[in-house]
């Protein structure tokens, strides 16, 4: 059962949306738990079973294998994941003229999959890779590549190859990052989706948005730091796909 405050809620929420004159979308890895990808720091998933370090730069280069290993296991779901009712929303949102852009943490490629085309990804992605040696940095195709042993390593210069996803202990990739914040800066209405808000910078923006005067619309099932520490204006408390369609049929 909804309760009023919730439909009272909605209703605002709707209302802020379709009066928005440059709306932003910034979502994390829960936007895609719908979809069946697993997300960081919930209780299954495939990150639980590895060490903790397989995303972190340094762990990486000493241990190319296990990291690729966990890498290769996240691919193979993003490569059959399908977007669920939230990206698919947003994607039609962004056709009405609505949305202007999608900012995401996410490497999985649902927005796209989706049909949404101004989507900056904060965070890299998995559909390339580049080699470490920094006199070489030939890039592949990631679905390209035989990764049948691990890790896979350059065709050219016999180094290891890296996917394009950024790693603790680098910076997000360039011009995604100053695109993002300008996004950010500009936009006077900004929904997060199914982020806990503790990966910085990205964790960035949506405070970026807020000092430059935007409202802030969060939808997550749980509070989020942003929640707690009261970036959000309106808090949609639920899962991405339920919420979007509240939201979609209040905005009719
Ligand atoms: P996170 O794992 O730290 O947090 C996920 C958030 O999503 C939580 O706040 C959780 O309450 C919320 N959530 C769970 N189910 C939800 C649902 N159905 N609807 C809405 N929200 C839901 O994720 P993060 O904040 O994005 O940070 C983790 C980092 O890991 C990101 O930088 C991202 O690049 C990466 N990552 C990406 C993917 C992906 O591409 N799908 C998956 C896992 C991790
Ligand atoms: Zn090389």
């Amino acid at each position: 059962m909804v309760s009023e405050e919730k439909i009272d809620k909605f209703k605002e929420a709707a209302r802020i949306i379709k009066s928005a004159k440059y709306l932003v979308v910034f979502t994390g890895a829960g936007i895609s738990a719908e979809s069946g990808v697993p997300t960081f720091r919930g209780d299954n998933g495939i990150w639980k079973k590895y060490d903790s370090n397989v995303l972190t730069l340094s762990y990486f280069i000493e241990h190319p294998e296990e990291s690729w290993k966990a890498q290769k296991e996240f691919f193979d779901i993003i490569l059959n994941a399908n977007p669920n009712y939230a990206h698919i929303a947003l994607a039609e949102l962004e056709k009405k003229g609505i949305l202007k852009s999608i900012v995401t943490q996410n490497i999985d490629n649902l927005h796209q999959k989706a049909g949404s085309e101004n989507v900056f990804e904060f965070h890299g992605t998995m559909k390339t890779v580049t080699c470490i040696n920094p006199r070489c940095m030939h890039k592949y195709k990631t679905e390209e590549l035989d990764l049948t042993n691990l890790p896979p390593k350059c065709e050219k210069c016999g180094s290891v190859l890296k996917t394009d996803i950024c790693f603790f202990e680098e910076n997000p990739p360039e011009p995604a990052k100053s695109l993002s914040f300008q996004e950010a800066s500009k936009t006077d209405v900004m929904i997060i989706v199914g982020t806990s808000g503790v990966v910085h910078p990205a964790a960035l923006l949506p405070v970026t948005a807020k000092e430059n005067g935007a409202k802030i619309i969060e939808i997550n099932p749980d509070s989020s730091l942003l929640t707690i520490y009261g970036t959000t204006d309106i808090f949609l408390q639920g899962e991405a796909g339920e919420v979007m369609k509240k939201i979609m049929e209040e905005m009719e």
